[in-house]
């Protein structure tokens, strides 16, 4: 493949930099500490056309490329994983379910709001007792007198809970098999938890939701049913490439400020970057990084161009997990003390990291993805 970027990708990266820095940067840590959801980030998010990035024009979105939104998320995980994680779950998890398996109807009435970024979307898969193995779904969705009436409950929604989502994309079971159903937010039955507190992505939405004879008209399915088991695959490959361009986000930003303090912090007369540990520690890094990046576009240029990525984008999401988990470790140690700190911006990337090692499929669960692909 080609690493030279399009100048439509390099302005995309250019943009999202400046914002990152200008907007993002002077109010992530504020965010964090006080686990607020950042608003007025998304509706400035929406206004520079993010929100719906790899959305076609004609519904309302930017009609960018894969490798363009990948770069979108990395530039703004290397500042803040809550807002990246808020864009990329709307977009990779709430939208592309509509894109992808809705009728052209349902594709004119619901992508307007989402790919502008009026309104949110989420997705609900994991549910208390179907995590990794997601198709053991217990929600239910019967069919009566023209409504699905659906039972259960999902855990860990990301974006379910906030002022302007407008929905979730479930699965449930629909008899023997699995289907896809939208259920927006305000429908009688459908209760969303107050938001769970967490180690990290503490300025994102996540929510417990539970369904009690919630009931949502026959049209609210996606695409066919039972196709439900098949399509949330290819939208978790799909999102695989979001999360592993964060990891490449995050290890940037743990490299960039680790960087910066060893050139800063004395130690024995001299920077501590003089030391030959401290060197080594960001070469690898700096290695790693480009390593990582190789693979998230190339992931996302093979899903650009039509062709299978789906183990490239495990093999993607595996390394950058690992990857981002080595060097915000190693970024924070060469801080010393300082990195422990609440206030330092290292601490929040290090306990932003983890998630990035269990969202959209487990490290484990990722093996056993690229395992199945080369034929194990
Ligand atoms: C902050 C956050 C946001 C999230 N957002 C969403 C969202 O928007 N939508 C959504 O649907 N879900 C979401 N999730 C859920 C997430 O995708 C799951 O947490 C993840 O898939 C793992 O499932 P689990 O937590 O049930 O762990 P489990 O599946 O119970 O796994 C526990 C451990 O066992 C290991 N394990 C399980 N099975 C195997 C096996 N066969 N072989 C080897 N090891 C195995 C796992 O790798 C893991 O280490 C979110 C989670 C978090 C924490």
């Amino acid at each position: 493949m080609d690493f030279d970027l399009t100048s439509e990708q390099e302005l995309v990266r250019d943009t999202v930099r400046t914002f990152a820095r200008e907007r993002i940067e002077p109010i992530a840590a504020a965010l964090d500490l006080e686990g607020r959801f950042p608003y007025e980030l998304v509706s400035e998010l929406a206004e520079l056309g993010l929100m719906g990035l790899p959305i076609p024009e004609e519904y309302g979105g930017a009609g960018g490329d894969i490798v363009s939104y990948a770069i979108a998320i990395e530039e703004l995980t290397r500042i803040d994983s809550s807002v990246a994680i808020t864009m990329a779950a709307h977009t990779s998890l709430g939208t592309m379910p509509i894109l992808l398996y809705g009728t052209e109807e349902q594709k004119r009435r619901w992508l307007p709001d989402l790919a502008t970024g009026r309104r949110l979307a989420a997705f609900g898969l994991t549910e208390p007792d179907a995590g990794s193995d997601a198709g053991a779904t217990r929600t239910t969705a019967e069919l009566r007198d023209g409504s699905w009436v659906i039972s259960g409950s999902k855990l860990f929604i990301t974006n379910a809970g906030t002022d302007i989502t407008w929905g979730v994309t479930i699965t449930a079971r629909t008899g023997d098999e699995i289907s896809n159903i939208v259920v927006e937010n305000g429908t009688p039955g459908y209760v969303i938890s107050a938001p769970m507190k967490k180690l990290g992505w503490r300025a994102s939405d996540t929510r417990e939701l539970s369904f009690e004879d919630c009931t949502v008209p026959e049209g609210n399915l996606l695409g066919e049913r039972g196709a439900g088991f098949r399509q949330f695959l290819e939208i978790l490959d799909g999102g695989r490439i979001s999360v592993a361009a964060m990891g490449v986000g995050l290890a940037q930003g743990a490299y960039d400020l680790a960087y910066a303090y060893a050139k800063e912090r004395e130690q024995f007369g001299k920077p501590i970057a003089s030391f030959q540990a401290i060197r080594f520690k960001l070469a690898d890094m700096a290695t790693e990084i480009e390593a990582g990046r190789a693979l998230v576009y190339k992931a996302a240029w093979l899903k650009d161009h039509g062709r299978a990525f789906a183990r490239e984008a495990a093999m993607a999401k595996l390394y950058t997990g690992e990857l981002s988990s080595r060097v915000a470790s190693a970024a924070l140690q060469i801080h010393g003390g300082f990195g422990y700190m609440e206030e330092s911006a290292i601490s929040r990337l290090y306990r932003d990291q983890k998630i990035l090692e269990i969202g959209e499929g487990t490290n484990e669960v990722q093996r056993m993805v690229i395992a199945r692909h080369l034929g194990l």
